[in-house]
């Protein structure tokens, strides 16, 4: 009877009028009572209806810094209560203390209730405000991948992607009305820090969405992109518009978020696949050196170009420990796989054909060879004589910029043909 009244006594609530019809979510305001400070709370109904696939949820409170909030649910389904979560502080919130906002957390559909409760010893003072958030992700329905095609200007393939529509089908997950275009040099690497496992990524990747607009009330999703843990790239903000995930320095990065957490636990090869598939295509494109480090202005920091959240200005063990270790190896395979797509684009052949410089021409003695300075990879090279053999072929492989000096003295005359790489170009040489 007591906890009857005391719900009767405390609570409202408020549906946003744009989502009413959805029943997509609600806002639950708590007033800071005498129970939140036993073990006996209050039972506060949660007024969603047809929740599919699980309910996601968050809390936003004030208090002082030490203060630890718990949650539960009341399964219908089960007829019992859930274990008490602790609602831990969102490492990616731009809150400052007093206020704080939990992670992303997710419950049971069938979560009918839900009690919450300040652990002992703490006093109703050290408590100001506390405001619930719940939303219903909804079913999601079997989506392909897109096939995007390739970007003019970078012959590394942007890998395939669920797009907006993807997974968001309703079309209740509108993008930044107002999107910030950036220039992008580094590129952030973060993990969500919620649950390793899921029935239902889209339907995540969605309660992430609402989160981060409803809660944290920012213009859009802050990832520019997702990938969950079957290696499904998910399109957040998007390409080349500035997203809210890097300690609020975002002008220059593209923030890309694996959806787990890498603390302990080491990211699928399927996720890391697709991630450095997603890097070599954007390193590609932006002519950026994965391996290598340059300043960003808008944090004032020196930043290897592929970074984790943690190298930012603020405090955070994002990416998460197992995923940040292996940020070396990553640029590697980038720089392996953008290495590998370069020779074999039919623009990269016609650059190298005019970038490649051969001189004297017509050459007499001495043929010198100038390879360009941004030779993709390494190349060797072949001389092919009139007849179309092989008459002279470089025993290793040379790098960009590289000065070739090759005695051709005493030579039969005619035209030569320069290969430069296997399938490369053709370069006529006289040779007299
Ligand atoms: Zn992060």
């Amino acid at each position: 009877m007591k906890l009857l009244l005391q719900f009767l006594f405390i609570s409202w609530f408020t549906i946003p009028a744009t989502l009413a019809q959805t029943t997509a979510r609600v806002v639950v305001d708590l007033p800071v009572a005498e129970s939140f400070l036993s073990e006996e709370t209050t039972v506060i109904p949660i007024a969603l209806s047809d929740v599919a696939p699980f309910l996601a949820y968050s809390v936003e409170w004030e208090a002082t810094p030490d203060i630890s909030l718990q949650i539960r649910f009341y399964e219908s389904n089960e007829g019992a209560w859930g274990d008490w979560q602790a609602l831990e502080p969102d490492p990616h919130s731009d809150r400052k203390a007093p206020g704080y906002v939990s992670q992303l957390g997710f419950a049971p559909a069938a979560s009918t209730d839900f009690s919450l409760r300040i652990a002992p010893p703490y006093t109703k003072s050290d408590l100001f405000k506390v405001r619930c958030h719940f939303f219903n992700p909804g079913k999601s329905s079997a989506q392909a991948q897109a096939d995007h095609g390739d970007r003019a200007g970078c012959p590394c393939p942007q890998p395939n992607y669920l797009d907006r529509l993807g997974w968001c089908p309703s079309g209740n997950c509108p993008i930044d009305p107002t999107p910030q275009p950036t220039v992008v040099t580094h590129l952030i690497v973060h993990h969500s820090a919620g649950s390793n496992s899921s029935s239902d990524w889209s339907a995540v990747v969605r309660s992430i969405w609402d989160y981060h607009v409803n809660v944290n009330g920012w213009d859009d999703i802050g990832y520019n992109w997702l990938i969950d843990p079957n290696g499904v790239l998910y399109e957040g903000r998007g390409n080349d518009l500035q997203g809210a995930h890097f300690c609020g320095t975002n002008a220059g990065t593209m923030g890309i978020c694996m959806l787990g957490t890498f603390t302990s636990v080491v990211p699928s090869n399927q996720s890391v696949g697709k991630l450095e598939k997603l890097l070599a295509w954007k390193c590609c494109d932006r002519n950026i050196d994965p391996e290598d480090f340059s300043f960003h202005p808008n944090s004032g920091l020196n930043l290897f170009n592929i970074s984790g959240h943690r190298d930012g200005i603020c405090s955070t063990e994002c990416p998460g420990d197992s995923l940040y270790a292996r940020l070396p190896l990553i640029r590697t395979d980038v720089k392996d796989s953008i290495d590998a797509c370069l020779p074999s684009s039919t623009n990269e052949k016609l650059d190298l054909e005019t970038a490649t410089q051969v001189f004297p021409n017509p050459a007499r003695d001495v043929l010198y060879i100038q390879l360009p300075p941004n030779l993709p990879g390494s190349a060797i090279l072949r001389l092919f004589d009139p007849q179309g053999r092989v008459v002279w072929q470089s025993g290793n492989a040379y790098q960009g910029g590289e000065l070739i000096t090759l005695s051709i003295k005493g030579w039969p005359t005619g035209w030569y043909s320069l290969q430069v790489g296997p399938g490369g170009p053709n370069l006529k040489v006289l040779i007299q």
